[in-house]
């Protein structure tokens, strides 16, 4: 029986680990289907407080599951496939390991939906990104690709001409997904060119950095090519919340709904990260997160076993 199993193990599961285990709760951190979450998916990190220089993500991601270990975490292989959070203990299961909880944690995360091309991962940090915010920096003054149709679409590549010479906006249809007001400032953005309708069949990385894609029109069928140094995949996000469907409150997209911090509608189960956040999304308000969901794991314990 554990005091607290944390779901994930990414930046919000690892911060609650850290602040579980100095409060000596032995806190359980069940990996989940990537160990380290979105920062082990990324190349350099310049925006998380505490580095001067940057640090790289993977790197971060490590120190703070050192950091977790160092004060008794225990961590697990595996990912979540079911839970029972009807009665107390609760019971979770990953493949054939189950565990009991008193508390639980849900940090899964969500993960960036790709474009499906062949050596796509393999580019995330080497021209490829899925974030604006996080990599837009290193695009100064470079042309660059923003793939998609929706709001995320319209602010990154509004958001990315800070830095870019020239940011093309590819979509696969004529008509856009995003609100009207977010493609008007689109449209009126001197540096940003709609290739639409158009989708991304390939992305050229001889040399194992972007240096362009090829594009199909899908009602015509001819292919052109454009030079590009980045990519900014932008076609939305899924919530890894499959699993508590029916059991925890979550909004037409599957993420999970918090009350009052990181409470949930099952007292005992608190949420952190982006699992419940498709607005900020940033290493720092999933850290953020993580440690609140600890504190809040850590007054539950003390005021249901005196
Ligand atoms: P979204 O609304 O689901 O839009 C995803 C876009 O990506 C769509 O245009 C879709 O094309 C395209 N797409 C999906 N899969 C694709 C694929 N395999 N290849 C090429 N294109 C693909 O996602 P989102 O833009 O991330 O927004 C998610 C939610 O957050 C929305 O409710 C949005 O309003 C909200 N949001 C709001 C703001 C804001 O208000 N400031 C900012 C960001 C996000 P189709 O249109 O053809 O399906």
């Amino acid at each position: 029986m554990h005091n607290v199993v944390i779901i994930g193990s990414g930046c919000a599961g690892l911060t609650a680990a850290i602040y579980a285990a100095r409060a000596n709760l032995k806190p359980l951190v069940i990996d989940g289907h990537e160990q380290g979450g979105q920062l082990s998916l990324t190349t350099h990190v310049e925006n998380y407080p505490g580095f001067p220089d940057g640090i790289m993500g993977p790197e971060l991601i490590e120190n703070m599951r050192k950091q977790a270990q160092r004060f008794g975490a225990e961590f697990k292989a595996g990912a979540v496939n079911e839970v029972d959070l009807t009665k107390h203990p609760f019971k979770i299961a990953a493949g054939k390991d189950s565990y009991e909880a008193k508390t639980l944690i849900v940090a899964a995360g969500a993960s960036a939906r790709l474009l499906g091309l062949p050596g796509e991962k393999e580019l995330i940090g080497r021209g490829l990104s899925t974030c604006a915010t996080c990599d837009g920096y290193f695009f100064r003054e470079k042309a660059i690709a923003v793939v998609g149709g929706g709001d995320s679409a319209m602010e990154e590549a509004n958001f990315l001409t800070r830095y870019a010479s020239k940011v093309y906006l590819i979509h696969r249809r004529k008509e856009f997904r995003a609100s009207k007001i977010m493609i008007d400032r689109v449209k009126a953005n001197p540096k940003v060119e709609l290739v639409i309708p158009a989708v991304v069949e390939k992305i050229h990385a001889p040399e194992g950095h972007v240096t362009g894609i090829q594009v199909r029109n899908p009602e015509g069928k001819e292919t052109s090519n454009i030079d590009v140094h980045g990519v900014f995949v932008a076609i939305g996000h899924d919530p890894n919340s499959t699993v508590f469907k029916g059991k925890l409150e979550m909004d037409s997209n599957g993420y999970l709904i918090p009350k009052h911090g990181t409470l949930t509608s099952v007292p005992g189960v608190f949420v952190a990260g982006d699992v419940q956040d498709h607005r900020y999304r940033q290493a720092v308000t999933a850290a953020g997160s993580g440690c609140m969901a600890a504190l809040d794991a850590e007054k539950f314990l003390e005021e249901h076993t005196g």
